[in-house]
């Protein structure tokens, strides 16, 4: 059954009930937070017209959701007769239920029932329907759809005590209707400006992260490139001054000279090939040659060319080579890089005991580790490993433990040469007993790519 508004003269609508509309238009539009605009309309136009309750849906997709309830008494045992939060309340968009909520929507036009079941078929059933209308007393029912500009953004349902329709109060039932469509479209818009705000200040946010990175990184390589080189020309000047004066250097310091030149030269060539790497990988300007190449002189290459940094740790070497050939076809350098990096990090970060080096392999892979018995990492900080400049940070070690320099760069190299060559990178590690980097790759790089 549907009801007609009446011409305003025959409603007789009193200095009172404008001064109510006004109020509730105060309440309904001064409101931008969408459940708070809800709660606050619905209280106040179920008190103004002294109805016994109200609920407000919402449309979303194809089902209208319950949002807030109002009233006194009835409310409370209502909710405790249905056993379920009000959010449960979802009623599907289809005509064919017969809802009297549903109806009001689709016909965009308000739905009278003495009959409370009008208006929950679909959701409750005939004898909790029932039961509710009992319990609360309710003996008339009204739905009006909420609109803007011709769309449905909701429903409200209000409930009377008394048998009557609502003619009393239909304008200002109308009114408020009319008000909630503006003041939810509002509400809503205003939730989007305020997300993409959100994303803005997010992106901004990420965008200053990058921005100390990159400073960090500034100051860190600068530091990091200024140490060897330093080193190399404090070399160079007592040699060139031990030459100026005495036309000659002794030959018992040039060896010391030129060792030390020769270490610091090296670290900086290392330090150089890291940067490099880390902005080819972060840029993907790598090309990735293929050769046949066997994995077991490559770890022999990069464990001799560690020697020096071993013993001066004063650190044994664990290797026992396989039988056999491990043939691979796969970029070289770059296998090279990442089992240089592990084996450089794995006698950094290990004060004393050994590094071990294994290798095995199957039809399809071959696979290395290199397991260190150094301070270990924590399970905290294994998630950030290989991300851009990460490092332990110094607080995070024991006293005794100097945190090496370092640039943060390695493992991010590292991880991504493994996936560029379709491998496979895990890591063991508890603090004070060591660490391990296994590495799988596959033994044809060129068929994988295929
Ligand atoms: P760097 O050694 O220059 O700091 P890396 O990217 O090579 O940078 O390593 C990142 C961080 O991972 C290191 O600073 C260190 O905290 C931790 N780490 C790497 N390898 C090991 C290892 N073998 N044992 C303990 N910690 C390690």
């Amino acid at each position: 059954m549907t009801t007609e508004s009446k011409p305003l003269q025959q409603t007789g609508i009193t200095q009172a009930d404008l001064k109510d509309l006004l109020d509730m238009s105060h309440e309904i539009l001064g409101n931008l937070t969408l459940d708070n605009l809800m709660q606050k309309s619905i209280d106040k136009i179920v008190e103004k017209c002294g109805l016994l309750g109200g609920i407000l849906f919402q449309v979303e997709n194809d089902h209208i959701n319950a949002k807030t309830i109002a009233g006194e008494k009835g409310v409370q045992k209502f909710l405790k007769l249905i056993r379920e939060p009000l959010s449960n309340l979802k009623i599907s968009i289809n005509t064919d239920l017969n809802n009297y909520v549903v109806n009001c929507i689709v016909k965009k036009q308000d739905q009278f029932s003495y009959d409370l079941y009008d208006f929950t078929r679909g959701v409750l059933n005939q004898k909790i329907s029932k039961i509710a209308k009992i319990l609360t007393g309710t003996q008339a029912c009204i739905a009006f759809p909420i609109t803007y500009r011709g769309k449905a953004v909701g429903a409200i349902f209000f409930s009377k005590s008394v048998k009557e329709d609502f003619s009393k109060e239909m304008h200002i039932l109308k009114f408020a209707a009319d008000l909630l469509g503006i003041a939810i479209t509002n509400a809503n818009l205003y939730k989007d400006l305020e997300n993409s705000n959100n994303d803005l200040k997010q992106a901004l946010d990420t965008v200053n992260e990058l921005r100390r990175q990159e400073k960090d990184m500034i100051d860190v390589m600068g530091h990091e490139l200024k140490t060897p080189i330093t080193a190399v020309q404090a070399i160079l000047e007592v040699m060139d001054k031990s030459y100026k004066q005495k036309g000659t250097i002794d030959s018992d310091k040039l060896g010391k000279y030129l060792t030390l030149a020769l270490e610091s030269t090296k670290k900086e060539v290392a330090l150089i090939r890291t940067l490099l790497s880390a902005t080819r990988v972060e840029y993907r300007r790598f090309e990735i040659n293929h050769e046949e190449l066997n994995l077991l002189d490559i770890l022999e290459l990069s464990i001799n060319s560690h020697k020096e940094m071993l013993s001066k740790q004063n650190l044994k070497i664990k290797y026992r080579r396989p039988h056999g050939d491990f043939i691979i076809n796969t970029d070289k350098s770059r296998l090279n890089e990442i089992i240089d990096n592990l084996i450089s990090n794995a006698i950094k970060y290990t004060p004393k005991g050994y590094i071990e080096i294994t290798a095995s392999e199957n039809s399809k892979e071959v696979c290395f580790s290199v397991k260190d018995t150094g301070i270990g990492i924590a399970k905290e900080d294994l998630n950030d490993l290989g991300k851009k400049f990460f490092r332990v940070k110094s607080s995070n070690y024991n006293k005794d433990f100097v945190r090496p320099s370092g640039t943060g760069l390695g493992l991010y190299v590292v991880f991504n040469l493994v996936k560029m060559l379709k491998g496979n990178l895990q890591i063991e590690s508890e603090i004070g007993k060591g660490t391990k980097f296994s590495v799988t790759l596959p033994k044809n790089l060129d068929y994988l790519s295929k």
